[in-house]
Parts: structure tokens; sequence; C-alpha cells
């Protein structure tokens, strides 16, 4: 589905959800992030490119009101919503019933893997609160299993850095992050009148599709954004000297050679299949134990 830049819609009258019943719709706090959407097209973009099955499980992060749990319903798909704001518990739980299961409280201080469905189309998609989305998807994406597919709505710059490829203005540790787990794709950006109250800035649809990487390749990655982490600290530094504070027995002049890269190069401008070179040139007895290959049980 091509990214298109959708055009201001005009606001509904005030004092009305999304399902057009007056008054129903409490109060929207600042705090939590609660900038409604009252532009259909929003919801259907979510839903296009989630694309449930009947049958599937649907994580809906930050229901609000519900209108986008309404089309999650109306798929058929099995609902589980997290939302903070109690003030829409009794509204919610009469509307869906057993169509859909709520969680409430912070969605960032409960452990969702128990939750996590065994088997199944596995989705999750969510208008993210604009405080908290990025630690939101990374909760997700950390999951032993995570979704299949996830479809959000961020704040556009967040969209942009999630996309962004190494030497780019917007690159940083979260597009490395994002993009060695996961095909990550822009949507279509909305601008603040597409929800109610308008935000400062626009929106934009983020897709997420998990990679399936055997623990390996997964170790590798792990390995490849440690060290960028360390390599994008401080960022007028250059690499090899990061990288000889981070590990210090390694000979990273050598290394940076070895896979083609100059002396006096930035973290930032490194492409993702260098840094993979470079996690490759590093032996396993160089890393770190939290990032080593776990030795037989017993063993230290
Ligand atoms: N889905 C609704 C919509 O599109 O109109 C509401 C989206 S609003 C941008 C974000 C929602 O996330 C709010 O309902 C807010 O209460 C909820 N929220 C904020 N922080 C949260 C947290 N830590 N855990 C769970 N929900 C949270």
């Amino acid at each position: 589905m091509p990214a298109s830049r959708f055009p201001p819609r005009g606001c509904p009258r005030p004092g009305r959800d999304d399902g057009g019943r007056p008054g129903a719709t409490p109060r929207p706090k600042k705090s939590l992030g609660q900038n409604f959407c009252i532009d259909p097209r929003l919801g259907e973009e979510v839903l296009a490119r989630l694309s449930p099955a009947s049958g599937d499980e649907i994580w809906e992060l930050g229901p609000g009101p519900g209108a986008l749990t309404r089309l999650l319903v109306e798929t058929g798909a099995t609902v589980r919503a997290f939302e903070i704001d109690e003030r829409w518990r009794s509204e919610l739980e009469t509307r869906f019933g057993e169509r859909a299961t709520f969680h409430w409280g912070d969605f960032l201080e409960l452990d969702p893997a128990p939750l996590v469905p065994a088997g199944g189309g596995f989705l999750a998609c969510g208008n993210l609160p604009y405080y908290c989305a990025t630690p939101m998807i990374r909760r997700l994406i950390d999951l032993a299993r995570p979704p299949d597919r996830l479809v959000f709505v961020v704040q556009e710059e967040v969209a942009r850095k999630a996309v962004a490829l190494p030497d780019s203005a917007a690159y940083g540790f979260l597009s490395a992050q994002l993009q060695l787990r996961a095909e990550v794709k822009m949507g279509s950006i909305f601008p603040p009148s597409s929800f109610r109250p308008a935000p400062k800035v626009s929106s934009a649809i983020l897709e997420l599709r998990p990679l399936t990487l055997p623990p390996d390749e997964f170790r590798r990655r792990q390995r490849a954004l440690w060290l960028l982490s360390a390599m994008l600290r401080q960022r007028r530094k250059m690499a090899v000297n990061l990288l000889r504070q981070a590990l210090p027995h390694q000979p990273w002049e050598a290394i940076f050679e070895q896979v083609g890269l100059s002396r006096g190069c930035r973290g930032e401008t490194i492409p993702f299949a260098t840094l993979l070179a470079m996690v490759d040139a590093v032996p396993e007895t160089g890393w770190p134990h939290a990032l080593r290959v776990p030795g037989p049980s017993g063993s230290p």
C-alpha cells in the first residue's frame, strides 16, 4: 500500500465520540497522550495493513473510547486491549461483552509474555500515546513470540526515524533496533486535525513485520545493536575509539580495515551489513557474558 499524505478533515461536533452518541467521551487527558482519532481513514488503513483473519488474536494498545476496537471486533478476531484509563471500563466492557478482553493499567508495567497466544495468527495495533509509543513497540517486538504484524499510529517523526537508513539525518538507535528485527514500513501521514484534541504534530502509520530469526542470527543482531549503542554514545567521537572503550581487547583498527571502514568513520554511517560483519570479526570469548551463547546448564 503506497504511503500518502491525507488532507485535513473537518472536525466533528464537540461532545460526540466516534459512534456519534452525544457526550459519550470523557474529557481527554493530555498526560495520557489522549488524542482520539476522528478520521475514519486512519482505522481503515490500520485494518488493511493488519489484514486480520477470523480467529486471529489482535492486541490493541490504548483503545480509549473504542473506535478502533469496534473495527477489530467486527473482523471476527479475538481482541485483547490494554488501557490505562478506567473511565471507559464500564462503557467498553458492556459494549463489547465477550468479543474483547480488556486489561486495565499501565501496559509498560504489565508482563505481556504469559498472554501471548500459543498458536494461530497474532497481531498488534494501536493509536499509541506519544509519550510512550517507542517503549510500547519495543515491549512487543522483544517478546519471544512477537506479533506477526504490528500496525501503529505514531508521531510522524517517530515513523521517519523507524524507517531511516544509516547515514541519513533521521537515523538512530531506534532505526537499527527495529530494522534489524523486522521489516519496517511507513504508511500514510495524518495531519493534527485527524485527532481530537489536535496534537501539535502530524502522525503516521508504522507497520512492522518481525523477521523469523534463528537463535544464532538473533544473537548476532543483538550484538550488532550493542556495538551500535556503544558507537552512538558520543556522536562526536570516532567509532573506533568508542569501541576501544566498550570492548578493549579487540583489534578495532584491523577490524575496521577488514570490513572496509575508514578509521575516522562514525557509528551512524555504518550500513547494517558492515555492522554485522564487525560482529563476526569478534570471537565468542570477546563478548560480554550477557551476549554470549549460554553454555550447558551448570557451566559458569
Ligand atoms: N485508540 C483511541 C483512538 O484512536 O482514538 C485512543 C488513542 S490515544 C492516542 C492513546 C490511548 O492510550 C489513550 O486511550 C490512553 O489512555 C492510552 N494509554 C496511555 N498510556 C497508556 C499506558 N501506559 N498503558 C495503556 N494505555 C495507555
